[in-house]
């Protein structure tokens, strides 16, 4: 065996298709060894007993540094990605807006530089498209920007006055490109003429209070948007991933496509499952749970755990976005003017950790593979990232099952003192974080510095695609 460079020893590890308790062997920036290693000699030994030990948590879903909506989070992608690596992720696949007359490559590169400079976790992204003035060139920047190593798009079926909607049409043929390149088209769902039509209604009749973005946009919203993407993504055999799913109706349409063997798949989100639309009100309260699809109801938190569970949802993004209590408090006039969107990168294993294997009896192999594996799976990541395995990066995450933890924002790390979780506490939180055999977070204290975090290049693997479940 080459030099071992750390050993992680005797923790609860949680191998594809197994769990055991044994030893984890790296050189370098590789897992090299799984299984005993008694005998073996190592510059260092972390003793893991009584953790478990999973592969880093991959987040689908972050904004960081994202201006919308008139705000822009004063987080910057170090402090973010600090706190996602307290929290237990070691990669990120975030966002990249695409400016109007800006190309996708051009939007793709630019937003990877920044986070080149300052990440502490490795990372890709997904470009948003939403300039639509000319589809020869969107047709031509999906292929550039699949060439440079990012295979995922993201579209919009809803924000018609930020000019980011994209229609039927359009959808159509971003999602047949996606089909003839390979790539994998990301679809924040709700009807756009529906549910922005409803809150214009609400405005001028005067109701301007949080509770009228629910009312606003409820799960039919939601629901008739995904049915419209599936067709689409039938139509054109897309691989196709609906982001931050919300309804209990949702994931079940999305079910009877999958299957029929089509590669669709779903996303939720850590809010969707703990918070519902209780917290609109009193309204001076409501303000700071303003995201989109709106929060749900109880019997949809349990239909999303469900859906989780058993396997028609398939990952859990935290669609973090690092805006400031006083950042919303400054639109808290009109529910629409509300940036959309709160903090959860930190706490997006943690919750799943409790409210999942702790709470709900969620098996510690599926945890792995809705917060880790399923992602690297879908984006083309897989097996580098997402997996426990010899030859793939040593990113490593140690969850002390017995360890407390309070979700009030002066008790986390990101770059905000907005909390959705004020008030609770869980059990269960990542003691370590190691990023391709490098400990950068040891008892929530960040040992790296900025910049350490890789660009990782992905391709989608049909075969590896299909195992995502
Ligand atoms: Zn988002």
């Amino acid at each position: 065996m080459s030099r071992l460079d750390l050993v992680i020893s005797g923790g609860t590890v949680v191998g594809p298709g197994w769990v055991a308790e044994t030893d984890i062997g790296v050189s370098g920036e590789k897992i090299v060894h799984v299984g005993s290693l008694a005998s073996a000699s190592a510059e260092k030994i972390v003793d893991a007993r009584g953790k478990i030990v999973i592969p880093g948590g991959i987040d689908p879903h972050t904004h960081y540094e994202l201006y919308f909506m008139g705000a822009k989070p004063k987080e910057t992608w170090d402090i973010g990605t600090i706190a996602s690596a307290i929290g237990g992720t070691t990669t990120t696949i975030d966002f990249a807006p695409q400016e109007k007359g800006e190309s996708l490559l051009a939007a793709t590169k630019k937003q990877m530089a920044r986070a080149g400079q300052l990440s502490v976790i490795d990372f890709t992204t997904k470009p948003i498209i939403s300039d639509f003035s000319d589809m020869g060139r969107v047709m031509r920047g999906m292929k550039e920007t699949m060439e440079y190593g990012v295979p995922g798009f993201k579209v919009f079926m809803i924000y018609r006055h930020q000019g980011w909607m994209a229609d039927d049409w359009i959808l159509f043929q971003v999602m047949r490109r996606a089909k003839e390149l390979g790539g994998i088209v990301t679809i924040h769902a709700e009807n756009g003429f529906i549910g922005e039509g409803m809150q214009e209604e609400f405005v001028r009749d005067g109701k301007v209070e949080p509770r009228y973005h629910g009312q606003a946009k409820p799960n039919l919203v939601e629901n008739l948007a995904i049915q419209m993407a599936v067709n689409i993504a039938e139509i054109t055999g897309a691989r196709t991933y609906i982001v931050h799913q919300s309804t209990r109706e949702g994931h079940e349409i999305v079910a009877q496509y999958r299957l029929r063997g089509l590669p669709v798949f779903v996303e939720t989100c850590p809010h969707y499952l703990v918070l519902t639309d209780e917290t609109f009100d009193p309204p001076e309260r409501g303000i700071y749970y303003m995201c989109s699809p709106p929060l749900r109801k109880k019997e949809d938190i349990e239909a999303l755990w469900s859906g989780l569970i058993v396997g028609k949802i398939q990952t859990v993004g935290s669609d973090h976005v690092a805006f400031t209590k006083s950042q919303k408090e400054e639109f808290a006039g009109v529910f629409t003017k509300i940036p959309n969107g709160f903090p959860g990168s930190e706490v997006r294993v943690p919750i799943i950790f409790y409210e999942g294997v702790i709470r709900r009896g969620m098996s510690l192999a599926r945890f792995v593979d809705v917060v880790s594996t399923n992602a690297a799976k879908i984006f083309g990541l897989y097996p580098r990232k997402g997996v426990i395995a010899p030859g793939s990066d040593a990113d490593l995450v140690l969850i002390d099952p017995n360890r407390e933890h309070s979700l009030n924002a002066e008790n986390l790390h990101m770059g905000t003192d907005l909390s959705v979780y004020e008030g609770m506490s869980i059990k269960g939180w990542p003691s370590m974080t190691i990023l391709r055999g490098r400990i950068i977070v040891e008892n929530e204290q960040f040992l790296g510095k900025p910049g350490i975090g890789k660009f990782v290049k992905a391709q989608i693997d049909e075969q590896i695609l299909h195992s995502a479940r």
